[in-house]
């Protein structure tokens, strides 16, 4: 859009003689006003003499907008040279940034993002650069903090009240180089305010420095040598070598169990790309992002950096600049990451491909294995998704889409896979006490394993103590306030939480409803089957891991240390301990009730389950002892867990993608969801009535398409807000972008409402 359609005040056409040529930019607000606007650029800005005031696409401007003028920043995303009629146009009136903020990769994979997910481009790329990076653009001074030599001196007597400031003065001291301020709060542990405490004391310096990045390293660890293939690996690897070599791109899917070894076949191929001067990007899952992740690809290569949002705004900006400047070989990060602005990216892999939190679920609502294979695409290199069950999507592009798989079917150094067997809960002889979650046959073999001296995890997807809190005789259930969701009991705070909102409330003792006295907590979370482990093993330690007994800060670390070490033998927890982890010493894994996803409105219902077994199963049998599973459910002839009982991935694949063809779910046909949500009831089903109607106004006659609603959502308040859903599929995603593309723009939502679009929806509820 220019700025003409915008203020119809312009001269006809005819008048010709006002136009000269001029330098035009077109220019996509920050943050998210639709569409660009043409500018022109005046002379100052024009100068090539005058670098840090240059503008080019990929810098920020600000620029006089609507009828007030009102300064706002955006970015300018094309210059040209161009007849206009200069009166006709506004001027940019600042450059912000000094130098370049986004490469022409960039600005590309950005506008296709824009594009593809229906989000401003000016949304997306607030989104995509970090704000660290977008405030200190510019600068590369770094404030570096250091222990004076005078107080070095006489560190054993500066007395201290605060054990915080203690602490972090004594990690600075034994610091072989200056810290950040935040560098010296990660290596304390505490937060920035003792530091600031020591600052104002003098007790520590601090300098502003234009600092060598080696300086801002994190502490060396210990260099390891490749490992030695073994002939799966060194075929898979082969595969991806080829591709590197070859200049178009490839989409690699590598389907490698459990303990397969899939990562060293990462690294050796990193070397390959580092060999060339190029750089690699490794995504991995926000919840793998630990130490021991980063600390493998540490001990490879000379220059790593890690990108997650827990950083600091000056952490990501100090990571963002050494890798523009070409300083850096691996980045290792979350979703994210695959912005990470490289000068010559030779690599893309994603590690765990399938798991949810690659997608984002706030506009844009991209994810991430499609953003890095258009960014692969655009720049001719290789795209590596590796998982022990991959997506579908994935699969099906290596079945048929022209991506190559290459599986890694054993693990390593020869050891089995781990025996996995169904306990049937239907069966009465099963239960043992009328509340727990402990099958006799999972007792059992519970007790043996330990007995031998091996260590048991058990996996309960529910965390909370009861999860849900009922009055038998009339059957209400006891619900948020603010979101149409019953309410956990929790024992710590001995109140009713909500899992969504964080409402909680004292449980009640009648029933609001009827007003009965007798209440009844029902379903198991982890904290009651902690409880029922320690009553049913007094004679062993047990840890619990879930997102309530993980708040404090190293907390994970500390259990799974205890864990490694043989002071805790069993290990429950939530989906957090499903992943990734490798002890030798787990001889069996429990899953106290596979079937908590399996029944949930959601499409991929069934895959999330053959994951989440599969996953768990891959934690045992990775030492010499063997390892079994035994999984609790009611279903155990549904496919998913038959599937995974017998590590079956193809098989469990092909059954699901022929369900998915049969309804056009993904990746068999392409989906659209839409979330109306606002405070209103009424208000949010005539929007949604509304919307559904524009939709079917602008359905093309000879495509198919299926719209699904308006229907309340599967969560149907939030929070608060009321939500519908619409949703929309058709065998191609084209199709539905531009009918969801013509409905919005023809349709006003008023102005409590939000509409959410999701282009390739993960969350159905
Ligand atoms: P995956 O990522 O497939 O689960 P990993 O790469 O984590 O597997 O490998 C599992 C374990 O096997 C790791 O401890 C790793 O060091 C080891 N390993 C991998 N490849 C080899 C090999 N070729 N020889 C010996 N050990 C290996
Ligand atoms: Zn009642
Ligand atoms: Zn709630």
């Amino acid at each position: 859009m220019s700025q003409q359609h915008l203020f119809d005040t312009s001269p006809p056409e005819w008048e010709v003689d006002l136009h000269t040529q001029r330098q035009v930019a077109t220019v996509v607000l920050a943050g998210g006003a639709p569409g660009s606007y043409d500018y022109v650029v005046p002379a100052p800005f024009c100068d090539p003499g005058r670098p840090e005031r240059l503008l080019e696409p990929g810098r920020r401007v600000r620029v006089p907008f609507g009828r007030g003028n009102r300064l706002v920043e955006g970015y300018c995303v094309e210059l040209a040279t161009q007849a206009v009629d200069a009166r006709r146009l506004k001027e940019i009136a600042q450059v912000v940034d000094a130098t370049l903020l986004l490469a022409p990769v960039m600005l590309r994979l950005t506008r296709w993002m824009a594009d593809y997910y229906l989000c401003p481009w000016g949304q997306v790329l607030e989104a995509v650069v970090p704000a660290g990076v977008r405030k200190l653009a510019g600068t590369r001074q770094v404030t570096l903090l250091e222990v004076p030599p005078d107080v070095a001196e006489r560190l054993d007597q500066v007395s201290l009240r605060s054990s915080a400031q203690c602490k972090a003065l004594s990690a600075l001291a034994a610091s072989p180089r200056p810290l950040t301020a935040a560098q010296l709060a990660d290596t304390a542990g505490c937060s920035t305010s003792p530091i600031q405490q020591l600052l104002k004391r003098g007790l520590i310096d601090a300098k502003t420095k234009r600092v060598s990045t080696d300086a801002l390293d994190e502490v060396a660890v210990q260099r390891e040598l490749p490992l030695q293939l073994n002939q799966d690996q060194q075929q898979a690897l082969q595969v991806l070598q080829a591709a590197l070599d070859q200049p178009e791109a490839q989409g690699i899917v590598l389907h490698g169990v459990t303990g397969s070894g899939k990562t060293e076949v990462y690294l050796q191929a990193i070397e390959h790309v580092v060999g060339f001067g190029r750089q690699a990007i490794v995504l991995v899952p926000e919840i793998s992002l630990t130490p021991q992740t980063v600390q493998r690809f540490r001990a490879r290569f000379d220059a790593v950096a890690v990108l997650h949002s827990h950083q600091t705004a000056a952490q990501r900006h100090h990571h963002w600049q050494r890798i523009a400047r070409g300083e850096v070989q691996v980045i290792v990060g979350a979703r994210s990451a695959i912005f990470a602005p490289t000068c010559h990216l030779g690599l893309i892999v994603i590690d765990e491909e399938h798991e949810s939190s690659f997608k984002q679920d706030s506009a844009p609502r991209y994810h991430a294995r499609d953003v890095a294979w258009e960014r692969a695409r655009s720049e001719g290199i290789p795209l590596v998704l590796g998982s022990a069950t991959p997506s579908l999507e994935a699969w099906q592009r290596a079945r048929q889409g022209g991506f190559r798989l290459v599986s890694l079917p054993r693990r390593v150094l020869g050891l089995p896979l781990p025996d996995v067997m169904t306990v049937d809960l239907r069966d009465p002889g099963q239960a043992r006490g009328s509340t727990g979650g402990i099958s006799r046959h999972l007792h059992q073999a519970m007790q043996a394993a330990l007995r031998e001296g091996g260590q048991v995890i058990l996996l309960l997807n529910r965390r909370g103590y009861s999860t849900h809190i009922q009055c038998p005789a009339c059957g209400h259930v006891l619900n948020c306030p603010h979101c149409e969701l019953s309410l956990t009991f929790h024992k710590q705070s001995s109140k009713a939480h909500c899992h969504y909102c964080d409402h909680q409330q004292p449980p009640p003792s009648s029933c609001p409803d009827c007003l009965s006295q007798s209440i009844r907590y029902g379903g198991l979370g982890t904290q009651r089957l902690e409880k029922e482990v320690r009553a049913r093993f007094s004679d062993y330690a047990c840890a619990r891991m879930d997102t309530d007994s993980m708040q404090a800060r190293g907390s994970h670390e500390r259990v799974l240390g205890a864990f490694r070490r043989g002071e805790v033998q069993i290990l429950l927890g939530t989906q957090m301990i499903a992943k990734g982890l490798d002890f030798p010493n787990v001889t069996l894994v429990g899953v106290i009730n596979a079937d908590t996803a399996l029944h949930l409105p959601d499409f991929r219902a069934g895959e999330r389950t053959f994951q989440l077994v599969a996953q768990v199963a891959g934690r045992t049998g990775r030492g010499t002892q063997g390892g079994r599973v035994l999984v609790q459910t009611l279903s155990p002839e549904h496919p998913a867990i038959r599937a995974a009982v017998r590590h079956d991935y193809p098989s469990f694949a092909a059954e699901e993608l022929t369900q998915r063809a049969q309804f056009q779910y993904p990746p068999c046909g392409a989906m659209i969801r839409l979330v109306v949500r606002g405070p209103r009831e009424q208000i949010v089903r005539d929007t949604a009535a509304a919307l559904a109607e524009q939709l079917q106004q602008v359905l093309p006659a000879d495509e198919k398409i299926r719209v699904v609603g308006p229907a309340p959502a599967a969560i149907p308040k939030l929070r608060n807000n009321y939500r519908f859903q619409i949703q929309l599929q058709a065998a191609e995603i084209q199709v539905l972008r531009s009918v969801v593309e013509q409905a919005v723009a023809q349709y006003r939502v008023p102005a409590e409402i939000t509409l959410a679009i999701d282009v390739d929806p993960w969350d159905m509820m």
